[in-house]
């Protein structure tokens, strides 16, 4: 199955939105996009939890 990440369900104003079926790289991608873009750092846990199933 597979999950999907938006900053839009973080309450964050922005277009961003990933979807893989890899736990690792959703991870990953989105705590680069996070940090680069926002400044802010999430755990693998946040990142988890704010992540859908789609
Ligand atoms: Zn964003």
């Amino acid at each position: 199955m597979a999950k999907e990440v938006e900053c839009k369900s973080a309450g964050i104003d922005c277009p961003f939105m990933l979807r893989t079926e890899n736990d690792d790289e959703l991870v990953s991608f989105s705590q680069q996009h996070v940090k680069k873009t926002h400044k802010k750092d999430m755990s693998r846990q946040d990142i988890l939890k704010m992540a859908k199933n789609v």
